[in-house]
């Protein structure tokens, strides 16, 4: 069983308690239960942007649009809102009049509030989104969503919650004091909010010098879940979400560019395959169970061998739809050569792929990032042994766009912004994921 330090099931603005080293040392794996606020739009806000068929539906049925026009209702307003971006109502020319009035009275099409938007020297966008309040005591969840362009595609880094309830020791998300499941229309608002940003609807155009793929495809072609949380841990919405951004009428992205990243809740990943059928990437990070206890607490409950034994009945998995694998360089913690060798032992007969990442700092944290030429040593290792071994290059540095290290509260990241400038830290954040095509 998990070790629940804080109940806050009932109350999503509850704060649930820090995790401390004292508590990380105690071997805590997770700081408080699952928390859910209603799917759909958030009380008050009532916006439609982000909401799935059935929550349009029942949106439209709420102000007494009749059950034989709804289906032809919903596919309108999909249309406008996830094919054409739409901000206003007036703009559904093909909507009655009377109906857009009543449309307009009782909802908007309000995306969540940008409160920051960084743009570094190499086009890394990085956004620190503030979702509409829950309740009266929710100055409304702040998370951060990053954008990394690249020649041939766009890349976005989606959070799935609020911090992390986990405690991998070397993530910054991990110490993060609030924790709450996003809800699905919240996880796709990160995309619209990131397609609004740099002109990617069919209107539209990029601001002016803004960085986007040059190959006339969509300027967000793939998604990453690997922004705040454990996606496995809101499955739920997490699927709602994907069902939602690769629909074929709407943001049309295909599940095969979608990958979702997972620290190994083992119960959850057949799930995942079967019903969002998307890529998958496991953050496994140490071959050793005694290591791998300590760097991704999760392990105690589910192994490696459990782990490793999901991966090979992951559904739909074969040599075009192989597995990420994500290796944290932690100098002289998991980077030496019979770490490397016994990585490929283990993974043999995996349809693989390997992520060597390396290891981003944070304030507080105890581990240095491995030495250029060990990490170079290890992919060699990886590479002769016949799988591919990209160390993740370095993106928007200057914007501290990285992975590992998203933390929302504002103070926290200006003071941290502050501090990793005078060291000269800088941040990674190439999530060059999904398929190859
Ligand atoms: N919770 C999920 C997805 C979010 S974390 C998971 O753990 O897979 C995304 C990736 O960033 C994971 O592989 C995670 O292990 C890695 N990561 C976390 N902290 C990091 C850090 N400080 N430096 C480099 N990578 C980090
Ligand atoms: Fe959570 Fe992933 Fe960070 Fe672990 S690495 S604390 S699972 S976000």
């Amino acid at each position: 069983m998990a070790t629940v330090l804080d109940i806050a099931k009932r109350n999503p603005n509850a704060v649930p308690v820090a995790v401390s080293d004292a508590a990380r040392a105690a071997g805590f794996i997770e700081k408080t239960a699952e928390l859910n606020v209603a799917a759909g739009a958030a009380p008050g806000g009532a916006s439609l942007v982000g909401l799935t068929r059935d929550q349009l539906k029942d949106s439209l049925a709420a102000i007494g649009v009749p059950e034989r026009e709804l289906k032809m209702r919903v596919a309108q307003l999909w249309h406008w809102i996830y094919f054409r971006g739409a901000k206003d109502f007036a703009e559904m020319t093909n909507v009655g009049k009377d109906l857009r009035a009543r449309l307009a009275q009782a909802y908007t099409l309000a995306r969540p509030q940008v409160v920051s938007e960084q743009v570094s020297k190499d086009g890394t966008r990085k956004w620190l989104i503030r979702m509409p309040s829950t309740g009266p005591l929710d100055k409304g969840a702040e998370i951060e969503c990053v954008y990394i362009p690249e020649v041939d595609r766009g890349t976005l880094c989606v959070s799935s919650q609020v911090g992390c309830t986990l405690t991998c020791s070397f993530c910054h998300t991990g110490t993060q004091r609030l924790v709450r499941n996003l809800t699905s229309a919240e996880i796709v608002a990160q995309l619209i909010v990131a397609r609004d940003s740099i002109g990617d609807w069919p209107d539209a155009v990029p601001p002016e010098g803004a960085f986007v793929p040059a190959d006339g495809g969509r300027f967000v072609s793939n998604i990453v879940f690997m922004g705040m949380g454990e996606p496995l841990y809101n499955i739920g919405d997490v699927i709602a979400a994907i069902d939602v951004m690769s629909d074929g009428e709407g943001l049309t992205l295909s599940r095969r560019r979608i990958t979702v990243s997972t620290s190994g809740v083992v119960p959850q990943m057949e799930r995942l395959g079967s019903e969002a059928n998307t890529m998958l990437a496991i953050s496994l990070h140490a071959v050793r169970d005694e290591l791998r206890d300590e760097l991704v607490p999760i392990n105690r409950k589910y192994d490696i061998k459990q782990l490793l034994d999901a991966c090979r009945a992951y559904p739909g998995l074969s040599n075009a739809r192989r597995i990420t694998f994500e290796y944290v360089m932690l100098k002289g913690v998991n980077d030496s050569d019979a770490d490397a060798r016994e990585l490929v032992r283990l993974l043999k007969g995996i349809p693989a792929k390997i992520n060597l990442i390396p290891f981003n700092p944070w304030p507080g944290s105890k581990y240095e990032c491995s030495d250029w030429e060990r990490i170079e040593r290890f992919s060699e290792i990886v590479y002769r042994a016949g799988y591919a071994s990209p160390v993740r290059t370095p993106r928007g540095r200057d914007i501290l766009a990285a992975c590992g290290q998203l933390k929302s509260e504002t103070e926290k990241l200006r003071a941290r912004a502050r501090m990793m400038a005078e060291q000269g830290i800088g941040a990674e954040g190439v999530y060059a994921l999904g398929d190859e095509e």
